[in-house]
């Protein structure tokens, strides 16, 4: 029998010497130009997609971190969503749960097409949105893509890899500057931000950095089972739009509407949406 352990202690993580190990039934890897890509078919996670490493995302529990990407930011709209960026996301889960609030169209930026082409065969019940006809695939730097963008997107979203490796620099000040410009004036910025518990430095620097930028961030949790520690976040920024602004009448009937046309989502729900906003204090206490 095989096992695979995720070691933690790479770039950025505060835990260095603990893992996640997973039972394997078969394994495959290849190395593409920006990294090394393994698929494990495992005995509780179904497929999991491995990056140089560090798992990505796993059939089981990728729902919570794809449908926390993308609703919070959605349901804080109250006008209709038309243009959306997505930074990295080549297994197609942030797509598929965008594509549910009905966009006019998504430019997807992901650096390795190969992981795009490797999640299109292999996780298909992940990766089945990314030949919608509404969705634009583009193949390049998601930092040098952004750079001449102004006032396009209504909304912004990074799914990036640790900040090792192409996605360092989609941690930059510089970076959510850019970002900033190529949104519309109430345009929503959300990236995911790490584990508050093992890569904490990392998490903070996000916020800290957004902060110079935007003037309404809002870092938000969820467990993620599979990720370092279980404990993940996301942080929301905007100059116009608040997710805690939001009255909860008005969310509750949006969300009522948005499940008669697409059936309930399985972690998001208007009580999350203001409860994943509550930090535990050891987050941001000083040392
Ligand atoms: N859910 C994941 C996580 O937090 O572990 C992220 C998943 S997604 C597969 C990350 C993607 O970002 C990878 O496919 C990687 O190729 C892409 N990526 C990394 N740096 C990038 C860059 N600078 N521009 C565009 N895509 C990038």
């Amino acid at each position: 029998m095989l096992w695979f352990t995720e070691y933690y202690g790479g770039e950025g993580m505060d835990l260095k010497g603990t893992g996640l190990t997973f039972k394997v039934r078969s394994a495959f890897s290849k190395k593409t130009r920006y990294q090394e890509l393994l698929l494990l078919d495992t005995e509780d996670w179904g497929k999991v997609l491995v990056l140089d490493g560090a798992v990505q995302t796993t059939e089981r529990d990728e729902f919570i971190y794809h449908e926390m990407i993308v609703h919070p930011a959605c349901f804080t709209f109250v006008r209709k969503i038309e243009k959306v960026l997505v930074i990295g996301g080549g297994d197609g889960g942030t797509v598929r749960e965008l594509l549910k609030h009905n966009p006019l169209s998504v430019d997807m930026v992901e650096i390795d097409r190969e992981v795009v082409e490797f999640s299109k065969k292999e996780l298909p019940s992940i990766s089945f949105s990314l030949g919608d006809e509404r969705v634009n695939l583009i193949f390049g730097d998601g930092r040098e893509f952004v750079r001449d963008k102004e006032g396009v997107y209504d909304l912004i979203i990074v799914d990036c890899s640790d900040p090792v490796g192409p996605s360092k620099v989609l941690y930059e000040e510089s970076f959510y500057r850019d970002c900033k410009k190529a949104l519309k004036d109430d345009g929503i910025f959300v990236t995911q931000s790490e584990s508050p518990f093992a890569q904490r430095r990392v998490h903070r620097q996000v916020v800290k950095e957004l902060e110079k930028v935007f003037k309404i961030v809002r870092p938000y949790l969820a467990f993620i089972p599979t990720y370092p520690s279980g404990m993940w976040s996301f942080t929301m920024a905007s100059d116009r739009l608040d997710p805690l602004g939001a009255a909860p009448s008005a969310l509750g009937r949006l969300y009522r509407e948005f499940v008669e046309k697409n059936g309930n989502l399985k972690y998001y729900n208007p009580e999350i949406h203001y409860g994943a906003f509550a930090i535990p204090n050891f987050v941001y206490m000083e040392e």
